[in-house]
């Protein structure tokens, strides 16, 4: 429980500190060029976005006529989702989640509960069919991994797609997070349950230049229920 703690406040100081580096301002590139795939032509489905930051591709799938749930345990981080994109919202006490609280856009299509992903379950969010996981998986603790893995894979609806943005680098070029994950622990923790297939591998140019060091490589994949 005190680890716990200790992540959490780690994360709320970030925010708090405006220290976002991994924060894209046009929204990730790699969902954009991949959505086809992602919500293979279903319309209306719904997608989970775990660790959701204040990421506009929140935003982005809510306007491609889909409902988006996301979770984030920085309160900070979500009213600036909403404010920065003139979202209306309003905030709720959901009962079955006695330590959050959920901010949901007038709409309805955007739900966001602040709290921590381990404090989340099926009974409260449901199945999805659809997961977008960038620098979430990655910025979990590794100890937590496989907690993280077990929550997702009990959201996943029978056909749900997870689409994976995930580094491979050196570990000891530097102190995840993100931490880099290799083909063979991605086979590890979702491979037995999941078929993994890798649709993108390149050269992440933004990582290089900010951490100063080479090769990263950025992965996209596509994870699905076996
Ligand atoms: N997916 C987002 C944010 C990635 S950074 C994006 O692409 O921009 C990771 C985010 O997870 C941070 O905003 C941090 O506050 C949040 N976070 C870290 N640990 C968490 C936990 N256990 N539960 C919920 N949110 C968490």
């Amino acid at each position: 429980m005190e680890r716990d703690k200790m992540f959490v406040e780690h994360w709320q100081d970030r925010w708090d500190q405006g220290k976002m580096s991994w924060h894209e301002f046009e929204g990730n590139n790699n969902l954009k060029q991949n959505f086809d795939i992602f919500v293979n032509g279903r319309k209306a489905v719904k997608i989970f976005v775990p660790l959701c930051g204040k990421t506009l591709d929140m935003k982005w799938i809510a306007e491609q006529g889909h409902t988006v749930v996301g979770v984030e345990l920085a309160e900070k981080a979500i009213l600036e989702f909403f404010t920065e994109n003139c979202v209306p919202f309003k905030r709720k006490h959901v009962l079955m989640l006695p330590a959050g609280e959920l901010f949901k856009s007038l709409d309805g299509n955007i739900s966001i509960y602040c709290c921590s992903i381990f404090d989340i379950s099926q009974d409260v969010l449901g199945l999805f069919d659809g997961i977008w996981d960038r620098g979430s998986l990655v910025a979990i603790n590794i100890d937590d991994r496989q907690r993280y893995v077990s929550l997702m894979l009990s959201l996943m609806a029978p056909g749900c797609n997870c689409l994976l943005e995930s580094f491979i680098y050196d570990p000891t070029n530097r102190n995840g997070p993100p931490h880099p994950i290799d083909d063979d622990t991605l086979e590890e923790i979702y491979g037995t349950t999941c078929k993994i297939q890798h649709l993108s591998k390149s050269n992440s140019l933004r990582e290089q230049q900010l951490w100063g060091f080479d090769p990263i490589i950025k992965r996209l994949s596509l994870i699905t229920l076996k």
